[in-house]
């Protein structure tokens, strides 16, 4: 988070930055930090029992509050030596302050002795102890500035607990200037769902990389963006111009005239092969030598419906449905995710929709779940490797039957499939095609009106154990669908959110590959049909090499259908095999980049 201009006299020097270019295009505009948002308190008694239960609130807010004191410490590190010498002990004094303090002490006194809630606590403590120092003798001497100073750092501290206490979003984008580009320290999933899709030009973040949910939102809203740009809060600064390139992954702050005018002819050039594209709209989707190859679509938002069905997919290959339990404190019921299903059922028209349970977990927090109680606040130490996805589902039984309820009874509306996240043992497909057919009974019982049979029910193949267990998976799923965003992450053992910087990332490293050969062979084998829709679908150059792996079937974000589609029918599948051959016996990532660029 943004805690201050940390640099009052950074350069108005043209700098160029690299990132991980995530949304292809252009921006050109003013910066606009992302801004907190006000914290709104009630203040609240409670009763002597919920002593403890308040206490262990507040312990979480704390830990919270130091793991993020210390990674802004760490981030401190690109910044000008003054800066950091001025901004490091305050965040120290910060930590500290967590510890033992006085504030501390009489924040954890207050609950007990004063049976107020914890957040109340925080509250009234901090202001009482600001208040103090600026009313001690200390005051009004020559050192006022410094108690000022340290006021504020006890109401800074108290800020911070408070919105760890509260799950308060870090971010707000309403208030931002239209046609900014908006930069901030990270995103999280949750806050990129909330900016509108024409409300900024474009996206920046010191963190972040190009696979992970982040980015995975960002190109569902469309904006171009550019994430993991190291150094960017550091050199930035409110109001200044910066241009953005979300195919190179390069940003400029301060940018010259030349490189402005260089910008906007780019811009225009973008907007008109963007243009172009769309005659490929109504052509087929097959290779040179006439092999038909389903090019459908991945849905994050509801928003984007209007441009999938524009893009020409042949149907929904992932619906994601996490948005509809993010930046809200309930669970969404049966109905309201039965209209969404239908709008989108509907839309597409007799074509397919894969529809996805909640995959709650690893970088996406969904606040509605703590809130109901179905996961603790604190968020696990390893976050990828716990109660993710159908793990979570195997837990929290309503949250899956009702999902179920209104994809069976959108079913009606038109063909649906029904996908499982984070699948790694047979039992985690039996315990949802026995929800299923529980669901089934009742909605018959109920007399609601169902399709005439069942969805499809298929698994996301998405860890090594999925893979390796393929041939026994296939006997109990009905379809396959490859995350390479996942298997990826859990095949290397490189987080998805890892800056590309760091090279350590890369779905097209040649082990990753053959899990990707592995699951299309165990589908043959088994006769189920298989798709790929990790972001590597998304990407043109990628699409010889999946064809040549034998995939017939990809879905990708809406935008990248018809550059895919370009790649595609340019293809002949002797080729596309010649270069799955190498790229499979290839040792190194950088290999596999050298033959796709040569392939081009
Ligand atoms: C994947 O892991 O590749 C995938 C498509 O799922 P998600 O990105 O939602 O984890
Ligand atoms: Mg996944």
């Amino acid at each position: 988070m943004r805690q201050a201009d940390p640099s009052p006299r950074k350069p108005r020097r043209q700098i160029t930055l690299p990132g991980s270019g995530v949304v292809p295009g252009i921006a050109i505009g003013p910066i606009a930090f992302a801004a907190e948002p006000k914290l709104e308190i009630t203040r609240q008694k409670i009763a002597a029992a919920d002593i403890a239960a308040e206490r262990r609130r507040l312990d979480e807010a704390v830990v919270r509050a130091r793991q993020q004191l210390i990674k802004l410490r760490a981030r401190l590190a690109h910044l000008p030596e003054e800066s950091e010498g001025e901004l490091g002990p305050l965040l120290d004094a910060h930590v500290h302050m967590l510890d033992k303090s006085r504030l501390m002490r009489a924040i954890y006194a207050a609950i007990e002795e004063k049976l107020v809630s914890a957040t109340t606590a925080v509250l009234d403590v901090s202001e009482a102890q600001a208040a103090s120092i600026l009313q001690s003798p200390r005051a009004g001497t020559d050192d006022s500035g410094a108690a000022a100073r340290q006021a504020e750092e006890v109401r800074e501290l108290g800020r911070r607990l408070l919105r760890n206490l509260i799950h308060l979003p870090f971010r707000s984008f309403a208030g931002l200037p239209p046609g900014s580009l908006l930069v901030a320290d990270a995103l999280r999933p949750a806050d990129a769902a909330l900016i509108a899709p024409d409300h900024f030009a474009g996206i920046i973040t010191e963190e972040g990389g190009d696979v992970g949910h982040t980015a995975v939102m960002l190109r569902a809203i469309g904006i171009p963006a550019v994430l993991g740009v190291n150094g960017l809060i550091g050199a930035a600064r409110e109001g200044s111009l910066a241009v953005l390139d979300g195919t190179t992954g390069q940003i400029t702050l301060n940018p010259g005239p030349r490189l402005l005018a260089d910008a906007a002819q780019s811009r225009t050039r973008f907007a008109s092969a963007q243009r172009g594209l769309a005659r490929l709209r109504r052509l087929a989707s097959t290779t040179a030598d006439h092999l038909p190859i389903e090019l459908q679509a991945n849905i994050e938002l509801p928003f984007e419906l209007p441009m999938v069905v524009r893009s020409g997919a042949s149907g929904v290959g992932l619906m994601r449905t996490e948005f509809l339990f993010m930046n809200r404190d309930s669970l969404p019921d049966e109905a309201t995710q039965l209209a969404i299903y239908r709008d989108t059922i509907e839309a597409m028209d007799g074509d397919p929709v894969t529809i996805r349970l909640l995959d709650w977990g690893s970088d996406k927090e969904v606040e509605a779940l703590v809130a109901a109680g179905l996961v603790p606040e604190t968020r696990e130490e390893n976050p990828a490797l716990g109660l993710r996805g159908v793990r979570l589902l195997g837990n929290a039984p309503m949250v899956l039957e009702t999902q179920l309820a209104a994809m069976l009874r959108a079913a009606v509306y038109g063909p649906v499939r029904i996908l499982i996240p984070m699948v790694c043992r047979p039992r985690e497909i039996t315990l949802v095609r026995d929800a299923m057919d529980r669901v089934w009974r009742r909605l018959e019982a109920e007399h609601v009106r169902l399709p005439a049979t069942k969805p499809p029910l298929g698994v996301m193949i998405e860890t090594p154990a999925a893979v390796i267990a393929g041939a026994t998976l296939a006997r109990y799923a009905d379809f396959f669908a490859i995350g390479t965003n996942d298997l990826t992450m859990y095949a290397l053992a490189a987080d998805r959110g890892l800056p590309a910087r760091f090279g350590l990332y890369d779905a097209l490293e040649p082990p990753v590959l053959r899990l990707i050969a592995m699951t299309v062979a165990a589908g043959d084998v088994a006769g189920i049909p298989v798709s790929l829709c990790g972001e590597l679908a998304s990407r043109p150059e990628a699409a010889p090499l999946l064809i040549g792996l034998g995939l017939r079937s990809l879905s990708m974000h809406g935008g990248a259908i018809l550059r895919v589609k370009r790649v595609v029918r340019s293809v002949t599948l002797s080729r596309c095999e010649a270069l799955a051959a190498a790229a499979l016996g290839a040792s190194e990532a950088s290999t596999v980049h050298d033959l796709l660029d040569a392939y081009k």
